[in-house]
């Protein structure tokens, strides 16, 4: 297939677009009112399941608990899976939007809390049933099989694992490729991706440091793991200072540190949340081992009479785009947008979508596009205040602009899903 023949095949299926738009721009609002915690996600599971039926895809639910996968065999060619994640996170929304979540859920711990689309999923999933959509409407312009997957969970990063897990890829077949896209405080219209390893590993560690409770006033009586844990906090700052090579990453955060209730109680035991970000499995191992050391040593520096507890609350492999999979896909969203591709570099941030490429042998492209007025963030980047203005993902100010934001992930996708089916 020319270049000239992919042109014309993507205006013939993006006719639709600019009369799609109203309907998915209420289906985003919808979404974003309702946003539904990891592995709560039943209500965003009915309306994707209810739009990939009307759209005439074979659709099964409750894969790997809420996840949903839908199939669209369109002639012989290639089996291209197409991924958004729709869960929301514990965050309170501030953006004062009429569309703004009220709502709330209840965390693992059984704490009402409230709960907000913070990252963007619901843009995700708006975006993919728009792509979906399109693509199923312009069945004459391709030939192949397209997997729709979408993932709960993950922000915990266990969704896709447990879609895999589940038998995911027996029940929609083994992808020849992998694609999927996050909304970024980036201009819209910028699209960004990155060759290789572009999304970092995490684990996120819970320690807990066990002492000995006294009162206050008799600190020989106690051995005080406040102390303790506050020298190891110290200590952990050196692991990536002082052990990792000037030219590799890593990152570790104490990001959380809890200890007593009372000025005049020696408590028994501290608990530090640590979340670490690792791109090799070299580094990864050092920093790992370096942690468990340290925080050993400073409990025996203490003198405590019982070990340290470390336990995993969750991790993330790294994310790795495949250099050939990335090439021809960022020249396709290139040509089509007539931008640049902008590489920028590694993120520290995680993603899980890189499990069902991995678990599955499928080359992966994922790839992040700008849901920032422009305007407002060249006036932000001019003022140097990039990092104070643009909310991130996460924040509870996070609000992508709708337009064009959802017309540009649906036109991405769209075009990356056509230039890996075959042409009719
Ligand atoms: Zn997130
Ligand atoms: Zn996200």
């Amino acid at each position: 297939m020319s270049d000239d023949t992919r042109q014309t095949t993507d205006t013939r299926v993006l006719d639709r677009l600019d009369g799609m738009l109203p309907r998915l721009e209420a289906l985003y609002k919808d979404l974003h009112k309702h946003p539904e915690l990891s592995f709560a996600e039943t209500r965003t599971a009915g309306v994707v399941a209810d739009d990939l039926k009307r759209l005439g895809f074979e659709v099964t639910t409750g894969i790997g608990r809420t996840g949903v996968a839908g199939v669209l065999a369109n002639g012989p060619g290639p089996r291209v899976l197409l991924r958004a994640d729709f869960d929301a996170l514990p965050v309170q929304e501030q953006t004062g939007l009429d569309y703004a979540s009220t709502a709330t859920g209840t965390d693992p711990d059984g704490n009402q809390v409230p709960v907000m689309h913070a990252c963007g999923h619901d843009m995700h999933v708006t975006c993919l049933l728009g792509a979906l959509d399109l693509l199923a409407g312009a069945r004459e312009t391709w030939s192949g099989t397209i997997v729709a997957v979408f993932q709960p969970a993950e922000e915990i990063g266990s969704g896709a694992q447990a879609m895999v897990d589940d038998g995911l890829f027996d029940k929609v077949g083994t992808p020849d490729v992998v694609l999927g896209q996050h909304v970024a405080p980036l201009p819209t219209g910028m699209i960004g991706c990155h060759p290789g390893p572009a999304l970092a590993a995490t684990d996120a560690l819970r320690v807990r440091m066990f002492g000995r409770g006294a009162h206050g006033s008799r600190p020989e009586m106690a051995i005080d793991p406040v102390v303790m844990a506050a020298s190891t906090v110290m200590r952990l700052q050196t692991v990536v200072s002082r052990e990792i090579a000037g030219g590799d990453t890593a990152v570790v955060t104490v990001g959380a540190l809890n200890a007593g209730t009372k000025d005049n109680v020696i408590p028994d035991e501290a608990e530090l949340k640590l979340n670490i970000r690792t791109y090799t499995p070299e580094v990864r191992t050092t920093v790992l081992e370096s942690i468990t050391r340290i925080v050993q040593a400073e409990a025996t520096a203490s003198g405590a009479d019982r070990a340290p507890e470390i336990t995993t609350l969750d991790t993330f492999p790294v994310l790795v785009n495949d250099q050939a999979a990335y090439e021809r896909t960022t020249r396709a969203l290139s040509t089509h947008f007539g931008t640049e591709i902008v590489d920028h570099g590694p993120a520290t941030g995680s993603e899980d979508c890189g499990i069902l490429a991995t678990a599955s042998g499928a080359p992966l492209c994922y790839w992040f596009f700008g849901g920032t007025d422009p305007a407002v963030f060249a006036a932000a980047l001019k003022n140097g205040t990039v990092g104070r203005d643009i909310p991130s993902n996460h924040s509870p100010h996070f609000a992508p602009v709708i337009n064009p934001t959802i017309g540009i992930g649906v036109q991405a996708m769209t075009v990356a899903a056509l230039t890996w089916l075959a042409p009719h």
